[in-house]
């Protein structure tokens, strides 16, 4: 392939305490945070909505939010919440399921209302770094390229496109480096709710492969979920073997997405009750890719922490979601994934593990965290802390963190992490550990 270099002279048009990079929940709650606190603060984000997966994306409904006894995503997760589910379209959402607009209202008027300066349609193509310290990161926008300096940057692009670009290190996939499958989520209308209350929508599937209305024979459908009186979102079949960081293979991916999607309409028109009528409105305009890189920090969360509910003296938060993994393969590895992962890894009532402040502490670098699907962790507990909740807890600690970093004056490593937990559970954060 041909090569030049190219260089130009660009404008630093911002010059802020902090720097938060991507705006879906983890991006988010790690600027209102640092915000909140006192920090000023910019956020860049590459659509034309904060929300990431959970609004541009059209995944359809919160996971797990609580332990069974308590809220794990507390402070912001729950202002966000009870902002979403407060408004009138909640009555709704039965099974948290997610109105888009409305949550896009909720982060919007978080964001304007915490007084950060904020980029949409803007993306991150490169960062000035040297010596384990970021300078800037180059955005580019219809105006063009321009640099913004911070103290403190928070990578939230969820694929770590910031950290990386920075010079960090980073896992991807399994043992063998596969990772799970994409969907291309979904929204829908004309669903009769009532009737199709407590259906298993997936127990037909073996009728509809036998009369092969499917081209691909894929057994684990997580299904529609209620975001209006007759509306759905849906997370509805798989595109296999897509590396989410090739923009050929993601292209392609979304192509066949839409593609088999219609397939999934005659399916459930066909057998499931309550859905005789419905019809497929729109695809979303991204690829739900359910993980990528994991960046590596200080520490690596893992499965062994997973399974013994481990407690960690820096710890910022606890989650509980199962170890959530979608398998890479069709019917053979969902049937032994559900049966071993998604049972064995299921906590009880009241259980939880911490994840520690050094998850999102970038290894090598001074003033770079990472928050948000792509913390430093095993294949594993990336398939549970992704979740949207889990990422609330993540962003809203690495906004404090960066706030803390860039008022003290010290490096990401440098701050109290006594200070920090006090902040977040002065923040109404779910630290029972903490005992401050
Ligand atoms: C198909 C699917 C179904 C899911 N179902 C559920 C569910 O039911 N419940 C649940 O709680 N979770 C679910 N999840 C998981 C959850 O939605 C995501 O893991 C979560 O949104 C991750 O949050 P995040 O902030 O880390 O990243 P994202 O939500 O991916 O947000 C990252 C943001 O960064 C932006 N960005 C990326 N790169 C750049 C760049 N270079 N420059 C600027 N901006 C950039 C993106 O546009 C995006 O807005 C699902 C995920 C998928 C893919």
């Amino acid at each position: 392939m041909d090569s030049f270099s190219y260089q130009r002279e660009i404008p630093v048009k911002y010059e802020v305490d902090v720097f938060v990079g991507g705006g879906g929940p983890a991006g988010v709650t790690a600027a209102v945070a640092a915000a909140r606190l006192g920090s000023s603060v910019m956020i860049a984000e590459n659509t034309g909505s904060f929300g990431g997966m959970g609004t541009v994306g059209l995944v359809p409904a919160y996971m797990q939010i609580t332990d069974g006894v308590h809220l794990l995503c507390a402070g912001l997760g729950k202002e966000i919440l009870d902002r979403l589910y407060g408004d009138k379209t909640g009555k709704y959402c039965k099974k948290m399921g997610i109105h888009k607009e409305t949550l896009k209202r909720v982060y919007d008027e978080m964001i304007t209302e915490a007084g950060i300066e904020y980029q949409l349609m803007t993306r991150i193509v490169d960062v000035k770094a040297e010596d384990g310290q970021v300078e800037y990161v180059i955005l580019a926008a219809k105006e063009g390229l321009y640099a913004v300096r911070a103290k403190v940057f928070i990578d939230c692009t969820g694929d770590g496109d910031l950290c990386v670009m920075a010079g960090a290190g980073y896992q991807e996939g399994d043992e063998n480096g596969v990772t799970m499958p994409s969907t291309l989520c979904s929204y829908w209308t004309n669903i009769d709710w009532k009737q199709a209350e407590g259906i298993d929508q997936s127990s037909y599937l073996g009728q509809a492969f036998e009369e092969r209305l499917f081209e691909q024979e894929d057994r684990h459908l997580p299904g529609i979920w209620q975001v209006g009186e007759h509306e759905g979102g849906g997370n509805c079949g798989h595109a296999y073997d897509v590396d989410a960081l090739n923009t050929t293979e993601v292209s392609r991916a979304m192509v066949h997405q839409r593609r088999i999607l219609p397939q999934y309409e005659a399916y459930y028109q066909k057998y499931v009750p309550g859905f005789q009528d419905a019809i497929l409105v729109g695809t979303a305009d991204v690829l739900g890719v359910r993980a990528s890189r994991r960046i590596e920090g200080d520490y690596v969360l893992s499965v062994e922490d997973y399974e013994k509910r481990a407690v960690f003296a820096d710890e910022i938060g606890r989650y509980a979601y199962p170890i959530d993994i979608h398998p890479s393969m069709g019917a053979a590895q969902f049937k032994q994934f559900s049966e071993d992962y998604n049972k064995r890894y299921r906590y009880g009532k009241g259980e939880s593990y911490g994840i520690p402040y050094r998850s999102l502490v970038v290894r090598d670098f001074d003033n770079l965290l990472v928050a948000g699907r792509c913390i430093s962790c095993d294949h594993y507990v990336q398939a549970s802390v992704r979740v949207m909740p889990g990422c609330y807890i993540l962003g809203q600690a690495a906004g404090t963190a960066a706030h803390l970093a860039a008022a003290g004056g010290c490096t990401v490593r440098g701050i109290s992490v006594q200070e920090l937990q006090k902040m977040l559970a002065g923040n109404g954060c779910f630290l029972p550990n903490y005992r401050g």
